[in-house]
């Protein structure tokens, strides 16, 4: 396991990434219609090949991660009684912490009216590929191949069968024992696979990062400012207030000391807007630096990336407000709670990966009898968005995973950080 100072060093060298790749980007976003060498073989061919090389890395951990770590959490339970426990104050968690964001954004949202200026409708359509219905990802969380399940990346029914043969695992006891052994090493070698690439995150960052603000065009970002401006003020407000007192009052941590621990799997999140491909680094994030056991985390964390987006449903919120608000269509407060409503249940079937967001704006705003060519409106700066909302994504997820974690007493900061905290 590489020391706390290794740890540190990288998540410096992840921003110092970023942040260079940020302006290298910018820069070359103004060169990129005249010099097309700069978009053929630096932007699209060098750091485009190694940033999607970098990207496929983590996503080719996140299957086999999450099942065996998952299938080991579950035999390292003890008893089964505790699943169904911690399994329903996770969702529960989930779900209401989703409310509140989409609340916050539909808040300040009607107190900003970014919508108000002088905009023009879209003449574009914007092509809803709806999201799955409620009722179909419920019918579809049994996985009829396990196999298919996994080559299809389906989290949720990854999730189901791990549990079930960890629970069998569990049931069958004494002769069971090698293939518990055989998933608590798989799972210690996979974490070790997490430790590989994450070494190479500074390069991947940087050029993920260069090559996202060479490409966007972010003069845009000033037409929307209203509304660019709405979504991440809620979403800082999400991530410090809310996430902040959760941390301290429900996981009783310190909100600083945990955000600063977080802060290399905010990096990942926002590069690659995916909190599927960030699944391993938050489940070692969690399980190494703040000491949640891998029971919890294991099931905690896959389960997050595919149910909790609160980030997603900021962006939803403040989006349906400006939308209607362009088409000057008034929303009445049956309107906003339904887009509560919609907006927590809709991303429930749908990965965490880059985009899903808009799929699931297109069935909140029908459920409002919104036009959904109104996306075409924001489109424009979705991609950042995305690369925000993810990185408050998957902090909603750590933090949920925490305060469970402290609810069951299955969290045990590492001794010398716990020892600074305490005395410092
Ligand atoms: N990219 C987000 C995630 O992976 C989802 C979205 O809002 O589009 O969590």
């Amino acid at each position: 396991m590489p020391s706390t100072k290794g740890q540190s060093q990288l998540t410096v060298a992840i921003f110092l990434a970023m942040i260079i790749g940020a302006t290298l980007g910018s820069v070359a976003n103004a060169f990129i219609e005249s010099e097309h060498w700069i978009q053929q073989f630096v932007i699209g061919g060098a750091l485009g090949t190694l940033g999607s090389l970098f990207v496929s890395a983590l996503k080719m951990l996140v299957v086999p991660l999450v099942f065996v770590s998952l299938v080991h959490g579950v035999t390292a339970l003890g008893e089964v009684s505790k699943l169904g426990r911690i399994g329903s104050k996770t969702i529960a968690l989930y779900l209401v912490t989703t409310a509140l964001a989409i609340s916050i954004a539909l808040a300040l949202a009607t107190f900003i009216e970014p919508g108000a200026g002088d905009f023009q409708q879209p003449s574009t359509t914007f092509d809803a590929n709806n999201a799955p219905a409620l009722g179909e990802v419920i019918s579809g969380l049994i996985p009829s191949n396990p196999i298919a399940a996994m080559a299809e990346g389906n989290m949720l029914q990854i999730i189901v069968f791990a549990i079930i043969l960890g629970l069998a695992i569990l049931k069958v006891g004494d002769s069971a024992q090698m293939l518990r052994s055989f998933f608590e090493s798989a799972n210690g070698v996979m974490m070790e696979m997490v430790n590989l690439v994450m070494a190479t995150a500074p390069v991947g960052v940087f050029c993920l990062i260069t090559e996202t603000f060479a490409t966007e065009g972010f003069d845009v970002i000033f037409q929307l400012g209203a509304y660019f401006l709405t979504v991440i003020l809620a979403l800082l407000l999400h991530f410090a207030v809310s996430y902040g007192l959760i941390m301290q009052l429900l996981a009783r941590i310190n909100p600083f000391w945990a955000f600063k621990r977080m802060l290399s799997t905010i990096g990942f999140a926002f590069s690659t807007a995916s909190s599927n491909a960030t699944i391993p680094v938050t489940l070692k994030t969690l399980e190494q630096r703040f000491g949640v056991q891998p029971q919890i985390a294991s099931f905690t964390v896959p389960l997050g990336a595919t149910i909790n987006m609160d980030g997603t449903a900021i962006m939803q919120g403040v989006a349906t407000v400006f939308i209607a608000s362009v088409y000057g269509i008034n929303l009445e407060m049956a309107d906003l709670i339904t887009v509560v409503l919609t907006a927590t249940l809709a991303s429930i079937g749908t990965a965490g990966i880059p985009s899903v967001g808009l799929v699931t704006l297109a069935m909140v705003l029908q459920q409002v009898s919104l036009p959904v060519e109104g996306i075409a409106l924001i489109i424009g700066v979705d991609r950042l968005l995305d690369m925000l909302r993810t990185a408050v994504n998957v902090s909603g997820d750590a933090t949920v995973s925490c305060v469970v974690a402290r609810s069951e007493n299955a969290i045990a900061p590492p001794p010398k950080e716990h020892k600074q905290r305490e005395t410092g």
